[in-house]
């Protein structure tokens, strides 16, 4: 296993392909930035949303997929203050025993703030099998959640006739999963091929669920973005100065709590990470240990 030249990123993440000198995409992303002109790109953006008007009779413009932490937040912030756009914010509910006491609340500081937001709460005797059955067969109890998380952001724009989907970051650029890379910089319609999401349901079905069953974990096909014009869009592209800190930061102006737990437990610098739940450290730890086993 080799690390980014320059950050702690391991080659082992699944499609990620690191440079000659050894450094990862993320890293090549962010030193490119900097030569970027991002009024360009606001107009780009601009652009966009005139190409995507609302539908008459509808009251949303866009939709946001969101957990209510800092990502969600800025964007939410940034598209409404900024652009003048009315998103429709979707959530995707962990079961009581899975979400944090300050996920509530943060998403409740969204509405607080004056958004809409839809919850999609999938079944929880059929979320803890998979959750249990996903760490049992693959070390990881996030394979069926993740697959949830991202479907139902499609799934409900489908249902809301709402074209324009935005996606935060761009896990090609951003985060190096090189699969995902779209036509362009902010084209999302690529999500799809995401190593998360391509794992598939035969698994989940042969766990003993139908396919109804399974219906919050389906991630809509390529015919069904088509019949609906559904185009996603990373957010994250457009803004300069998007990253993990500035993020919160910007969010934290606006009410968004943050750990406090220290990160000797979390591992993380600034405890603004998976705010609304407490699984994503352990797993985050397991897959590097593990990847570093089977390396090894
Ligand atoms: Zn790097």
């Amino acid at each position: 296993m080799k690390y980014c030249k320059f950050c702690l990123q391991p080659d082992t993440r699944p499609n990620t392909f690191f440079s000659v000198d050894g450094v990862c995409p993320a890293c090549t992303y962010f030193s490119a930035t900097k030569h970027v002109d991002w009024q360009e790109r606001f107009e780009i953006l601009q652009d966009l949303l005139a190409q995507h008007p609302r539908r008459k009779g509808q009251y949303h413009d866009c939709i946001i997929g969101v957990s209510g932490g800092k990502d969600s937040t800025r964007q939410a912030l940034f598209l409404r203050d900024k652009l003048g756009v009315n998103p429709l914010l979707v959530t995707l509910s962990y079961p009581p025993e899975q979400v944090t006491e300050r996920g509530v609340e943060n998403l409740s500081n969204l509405i607080n703030l004056g958004f809409d937001v839809v919850v999609s709460a999938p079944a929880p005797q059929t979320w803890r099998t998979l959750k249990q059955e996903g760490f049992r067969q693959f070390t990881n109890s996030f394979r069926s959640t993740e697959m949830a998380l991202f479907a139902s952001v499609p799934q409900i724009a489908i249902k809301y006739g709402i074209k324009l989907i935005m996606w935060g970051e761009n896990p090609g650029l951003q985060l190096g999963d090189m699969k995902t890379l779209g036509r362009n910089g902010y084209d999302g319609n690529s999500l799809r091929y995401m190593n998360t999401l391509s794992s598939g349901l035969d698994w989940m079905l042969k766990c003993g669920f139908t396919k109804s069953e399974l219906t919050p974990y389906v991630y809509p096909g390529v015919e069904e973005f088509e019949k609906h014009n559904l185009q996603i869009v990373y957010l994250g592209w457009f803004l300069g100065d998007w990253s993990l800190v500035n993020n919160a930061e910007y969010s934290c102006t606006s009410g968004l709590q943050i750990r406090t737990d220290g990160v000797e437990k979390t591992g993380d610098l600034y405890g603004v990470t998976a705010l609304d739940e407490d699984f994503t450290p352990i797993n985050q730890l397991i897959k590097g240990g593990f990847k570093y086993e089977v390396q090894r």
